[in-house]
């Protein structure tokens, strides 16, 4: 269902603003995207914005899931940590992608509805966990890569101190209205060094070494 929209997409909105990873583009062909939003938002799926997904959240733009993945240089045998499951379709795109997703949401209700939407499509690689993604998953740590899909006010800490030397972290950093999406590289020596990949806007990242509320 949706090939000709999803096709479109990735055409004009992934390709033709500069998403060449291969990859990535492959896996937004292949992940149904209008499976993780309600029914009747359906045909709104392939759109150029955000969709709501209950609890006050919303499924990422499909410009930006591109982009993020794409920023986090994927080669398919890397451990990557996910803070804020949402709908699931992030999730998805980085199972695709890498050997093993771990992904945190803090909204259980959330993350059930994620999971839901994720059982029926057999991915053996994705890991949940229900609680603050800001203080990361130490009992799996490190990993090759982690993304965040929420706004944090700078850098999580544990969650820098939970990446491998040369891994990647791509987390959207700044003010509660609108960020910038900070590429993070951990450095030999464990020296920290943030590029910037360009504004964008999200869902404040609610937690201990986040935003206080909503
Ligand atoms: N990748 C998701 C984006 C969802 S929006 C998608 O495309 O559907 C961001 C998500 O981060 C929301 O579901 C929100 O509940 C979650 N979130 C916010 N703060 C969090 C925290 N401290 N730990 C885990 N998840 C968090």
């Amino acid at each position: 269902m949706f090939e000709t929209e999803r096709e479109s997409m990735v055409r004009h909105q992934l390709e033709g603003r500069g998403i060449i990873d291969r990859r990535v583009l492959d896996a937004m062909r292949m992940v149904e995207r209008h499976l993780f939003v309600n029914e009747d938002d359906r045909p709104y799926a392939y759109e150029d914005r955000p969709i709501p997904i209950g609890s006050g959240q919303t499924i990422s733009q499909p410009f930006m899931v591109a982009l993020m993945t794409q920023t986090l240089s994927l080669a398919g045998d890397e451990r990557v940590l996910e803070i804020g499951t949402g709908s699931g379709y992030q999730t998805a795109i980085l199972a695709e992608l890498a050997q093993d997703v771990f992904t945190v949401e803090r909204i259980a209700g959330l993350q059930v509805h994620a999971k839901r939407c994720l059982d029926p499509l057999n991915y053996t690689n994705i890991h949940y966990k229900t609680g603050d993604g800001t203080l990361g998953w130490s009992s799996q740590a490190p990993f090759d890569r982690i993304l965040v899909t929420a706004a944090a006010p700078r850098v999580p800490q544990k969650l820098f101190e939970q990446l491998k030397i040369a891994g990647r972290m791509v987390v959207p950093v700044g003010g509660r209205l609108s960020q910038e999406l900070d590429l993070v590289l951990k450095k030999t020596g464990g020296k920290m060094q943030v590029m910037h990949r360009g504004g964008c806007i999200f869902v404040p990242l609610v937690g201990k070494d986040g935003w206080e509320r909503d």
